[in-house]
Parts: C-alpha cells; structure tokens; sequence
C-alpha cells in the first residue's frame, strides 16, 4: 500500500499544542505514515499579517517536531512566498510524485467550515483527501450541517483508529474526526507572551524557549542584532 501523507498547513504564530494534538489525532484515525508540516508564507484569509516572521515561524515549528517520529517541516510554501493557497500547494505536491490518493490535508473544523472561500473551490477537495478534527466548541461532525453539499464525501472516523474504508479509485473524501483537543490558539498564545505570562502547557518546552529568547510577541519583537533605527529605506 502506499504511504499515507498527512499535511498540516497554517500560520504556525507560534506552533502550539493545540497543532500537534490535530496532527496526532489524524495520525491515528486514519493511520498516517508520516506528517509534513508547511507553514505558510501569508495566509490567505487574513487582514493582518503574521507577526513572527517566516524564519521564526519555520524554526518553531521545526524545534515542535524534532523528535516526532515521521515528522518533517516543509519549505515549500515558505520558497514559494506569497499567498500560500492550498490548491496551489497541492499541486506542487502532487507534481513532485504524491498522488492525491495518499495525501491527507489536515485542518481544525473552523478552519473546515470556511472551505467554500479557498481559492479553486471546490476542485481543490479532489487533490488529497481532507481530515478534519475538531476543535473545543466546534463538533467535526457538526460540519454535515453546515456544509451540505458536501455531506455525502463526509465519512465518520473512529477517533482511536477503526477500519479505514475502502479508497474508490479517483475520489477523495473528507474524513471528520471528533477528538479531544485543547482549548489553545496562536492568538490566546500571542495576547499572553506580549503581556509576560508563562506559555507553559500551550508550546512544548522548545518553543517557549525560543519565543522568550528572541523576545517574539512583546513590543520590542524579534529586535535582537539590529540597530535602533531603520536598516534600509
Ligand atoms: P490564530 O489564533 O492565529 O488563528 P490558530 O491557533 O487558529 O492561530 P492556525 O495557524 O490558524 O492556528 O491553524 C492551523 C490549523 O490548526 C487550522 O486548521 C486550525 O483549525 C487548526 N487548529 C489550531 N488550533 C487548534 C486546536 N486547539 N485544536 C484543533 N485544531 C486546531
Ligand atoms: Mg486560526
């Protein structure tokens, strides 16, 4: 059987728990051989930017995963700059060998719940399966009745890991998961550094390290090495 590709795309501002429980939930519902984890250069569907710049966010995300088995962090949106529009990186993947039919793109259900907006909707569900987990308030199997022309490619999966169903060549579906994940956002994450509180339990040990040492979040963010005054103009 080929292996089994899970994509877990976002902003990573920072990388949170919230993030591996979604990765690690997929994994085990749909028996994902490995993960790749692609943070993204700018974000589509958002007015403001990130606030960590994209190194950090690559170097977060990298320290996260560093001793997960089958996890690797991906450049390819990062290289590519601009809009990282999942279609577009799906295509890219799947130019480089991986046939929709073993790639999982991975997302929390409010993420989900705004699939009509993605570029190259709905073409795009037909590039990877898609596997969306929960998040706190947010039922994955809620989403039958907030999208329902999608209901029917909508399969339930046994969140601790069943039998997976039968792949019909040339059809991708849309697995909803109904984990337990922590009630944690990058937001939340950002508010609480900028205003000195410990991010203990929200970011592995790493992160946190990582975000108390280059200042990120607080006013004077990422100012480490550079003179006060602009650089260039
Ligand atoms: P922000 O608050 O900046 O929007 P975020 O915490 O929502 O950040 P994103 O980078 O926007 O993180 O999310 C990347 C992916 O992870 C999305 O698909 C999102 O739904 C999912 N996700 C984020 N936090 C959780 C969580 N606690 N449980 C499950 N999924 C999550
Ligand atoms: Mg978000």
């Amino acid at each position: 059987m080929n292996p089994r590709t899970g994509i877990l795309g976002g902003t990573f501002d920072p990388i949170h728990v919230g993030h591996l429980a979604l990765a690690a939930a997929a994994r085990r519902a749909l028996q994902l051989d490995r993960l790749l984890v692609l943070p993204s250069h700018t974000p589509p569907h958002r007015t403001a930017g990130p606030s960590a710049s994209v190194w950090h966010r690559f170097a977060m995300a990298a320290i996260a995963v560093a001793d997960a088995e089958g996890c690797e962090v991906s450049d390819l949106e990062l290289e590519a700059g601009g809009f990282s529009y999942t279609w577009r990186t799906l295509e890219r993947l799947r130019a480089s060998g991986l046939a929709a039919e073993g790639l999982y793109f991975l997302t929390g259900a409010d993420a989900f719940a705004d699939i009509a907006t993605w570029k190259h909707y709905p073409e795009v569900l037909d590039q990877a399966h898609f596997a969306v987990v929960s998040r706190p308030g947010q039922p994955a199997s809620a989403l039958r009745g907030r999208l329902p022309d999608l209901a029917a490619r909508m399969i339930d999966m046994d969140p601790a890991g069943g039998t997976l169903p039968g792949e019909p060549s040339g059809r991708t579906s849309i697995f909803l998961i109904d984990a337990a994940t922590p009630d944690v956002s990058a937001t939340a994450i950002r508010q609480r550094a900028a205003s000195g509180q410990t991010l203990t339990g929200l970011v592995t040990p790493g992160v946190e390290a990582h975000i108390q040492r280059h200042r990120l979040y607080t006013a004077e963010a990422g100012r480490a090495g550079r003179p006060a005054g602009r650089l260039h103009d």
